[in-house]
């Protein structure tokens, strides 16, 4: 997900703070979950118009700030669990090449089971 310099940036970042100790699974996941509500309280109870002004302002960086905590923390989660997430991404797309195949789901946002 990160190249190789941004990675050993953010794993040295939590080694100075001593931070691996607080990060169980559990606890990088439950992490994950608040940083995504916090990019979606970015955009909580704005308009479609707003939401775009928004992203074409500076104060886009909000947005930004949340999109890399999110990444951050499923990073320490992929690297703690030793998980190559390319290779969890490509066998995800296989399986939702057979949930969601092009001739069912072309232009459909409904769910495979919907
Ligand atoms: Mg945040």
């Amino acid at each position: 997900m990160l190249n190789e310099n941004v990675m050993a940036a953010v794993l040295e970042f939590r080694r100075k703070r001593d931070w691996e100790q607080f990060h169980t699974p559990k606890e990088l996941a439950a992490a994950i979950t608040v940083e995504a509500s916090e990019l979606l309280e970015v955009f909580q109870w704005k308009s479609h118009d707003e939401v775009t002004s928004l992203l074409n302002r500076p104060s886009r960086v909000r947005v930004e700030d949340e999109i890399a905590d999110v990444v951050i923390l499923l990073s320490y989660l992929c690297h703690d669990l030793g998980l190559d997430v390319n290779d969890a991404v490509r066998s995800k797309l296989k399986k939702n090449e057979v949930k969601y195949p092009v001739e069912k789901s072309y232009g459909n946002a409904k769910k495979y089971d919907e």
